[in-house]
């Protein structure tokens, strides 16, 4: 019963001088629940003896753990460049600070200046876009699976959309066609099979309730053997003398010519908008390597549409996605794809991605074995399902560690490997250069 009448009160507890430059209010809630649980573990007899100062560290501890930032800086030695668990596409410092000034700042967002009245918020990233790609007008979303559903609903509701079974597909973190065509208000129209699509399937398709027609990119799958699957253009083609809209959902989406045949079946939504579409989208921050962002292009009439719809008010994007997009698209209107780290990554040299690994190799060595390896990895995210890149990794062995555990330990210091033929891989194609020193820092921390 002493034990009881010994538990600190919480008045006097908080005021103690340890909790000085910490929140009062988180302090005492925290106090509050640990003084309930001292309570509670005496009366069970679980605890016998009061240590306030083991309480008052046991305070600060947790007040460290609420108010540590969650989201963390990660190295990501996977190689895989387009990672989707590890925040996709990176922007650089570079293009950070172009816009660091706007964000921080009052800005035309939704004002016209020439006019001194309101302005519209699309119309910054609509020029360069034009610019860009040639495309009559566009539109910037949420994500490219807000554009979907967007470009659904507004000419679909109710009425039937065309797609192939071949390209009903899910996606990451359970997107699926069919699921997003229904939420929608769409009517899903099957034609052809999972293996075979013909030009005839989308023509016997079309009857006075169809909408659309549309293509979905196979983001993650590729479907082999005995196959066809019919172009946009033709689908362009049977949309047009049919007077309905063609819409293709690109996926990813690639601005310029890739490296390593990446592109052979897949071209580029340049070459797409040469075919005169009347709608296209795809994401910002897959290939294209920009922000997190749907992007549709397409025919004028059919955008002022889209922006007719009430949905678009839920979907629309801010100052930071916009002034970011625009600084990447500005990049690739003057050549500077080098700004564009997703770029950067995927085309740097095997013999950079060697002298960077060499480095890391010569700075561990003594501290545990590594040997160069030639590989290859995906570049993730969705994009070219199945193509292999050539690369660089550096195997790291420590005594006679499990591969798991040695994967573990490097992952709980923030640095995210792969396992490959049983060997912990560091691949240098998803790595900065800058991040060089810090990985042989987080290897010698753990393998002192
Ligand atoms: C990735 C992808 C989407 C979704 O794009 P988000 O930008 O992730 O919303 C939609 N369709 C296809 C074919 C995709 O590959």
């Amino acid at each position: 019963m002493s034990l009881l009448k010994n538990i600190p009160k919480i008045d006097k507890f908080i005021k103690n001088k340890t909790f000085e430059n910490y929140s009062d209010k988180l302090i005492t809630k925290i106090s509050k629940e640990k003084i309930n649980k001292l309570r509670e573990d005496i009366l069970s007899k679980k605890v016998d003896e009061i240590n306030e100062k083991e309480l008052i560290k046991e305070v600060i501890n947790e007040y460290q753990y609420i108010t540590k930032p969650s989201l963390q800086k990660v190295i990501n030695a996977t190689g895989i460049i387009v990672h989707t668990n590890l925040g996709r596409s990176l922007i650089s410092e570079e293009s950070f600070d172009q816009v660091k000034g706007l964000v921080s700042s009052y800005n035309n967002l939704e004002y016209d200046l020439k006019e001194g009245k309101r302005g519209e918020r699309y119309s910054h990233i609509v020029k360069t876009l034009k610019n860009l790609t040639g495309c009559e007008d566009a539109l910037v979303v949420n994500n490219n699976a807000s554009a979907v559903f967007l470009v659904l609903n507004t000419f679909a509701k109710n009425k039937e959309a065309i797609v192939s079974r071949g390209e009903l597909v899910e996606i990451g973190g359970s997107f699926r066609i069919p699921e997003v065509m229904s939420q929608s208000g769409a009517i899903l129209k099957e034609i052809g099979t999972t293996n075979k699509t013909h030009k005839t399937d989308y023509e016997n398709a079309i009857n006075e309730n169809s909408a659309i027609m549309m293509k979905v990119h196979k983001s993650n799958y590729s479907i082999e053997g005995f196959t066809s699957e019919v172009n946009l253009e033709e689908i362009i083609e049977v949309a047009k003398q049919n007077n309905i809209i063609d819409y293709y959902d690109m996926g990813s989406g690639h601005m310029i010519e890739l490296p390593y045949n990446l592109q052979s079946n897949e071209p580029s939504i340049l070459k797409m908008m040469e075919y005169n579409p009347s709608l296209i989208s795809f994401s910002g921050d897959k290939l294209l390597g920009s922000v997190q962002a749907g992007i549709i292009l397409g025919k004028k009439e059919l955008i002022e549409k889209i922006k007719k719809n009430q949905l678009l008010r839920m979907l629309r994007v801010d100052k930071i996605t916009l002034s970011l997009l625009e600084v990447h698209l500005n990049s690739y209107l003057k050549g500077e794809i080098e700004k564009i780290p997703t770029l950067n990554m995927l085309y740097t040299s095997i013999e950079t991605l060697s002298s960077r690994a060499l480095y890391v190799k010569e700075a561990l060595e003594g501290i545990c074995k590594c040997e160069l390896i030639n590989t290859s990895s995906l570049i993730g995210g969705g994009t070219t399902p199945n193509k292999k890149i050539p690369t660089i990794a550096l195997s790291i062995e420590y005594k006679n560690y499990k591969p798991n555990k040695i994967e573990q330990e490097l992952r709980k210091n923030n640095l995210i490997t792969r396992i490959e033929n049983e060997k912990v891989l560091l691949d240098f194609r998803s790595i900065k250069q800058i991040q060089l020193d810090e990985i042989v820092a987080i290897i010698k921390k753990v393998y002192k």
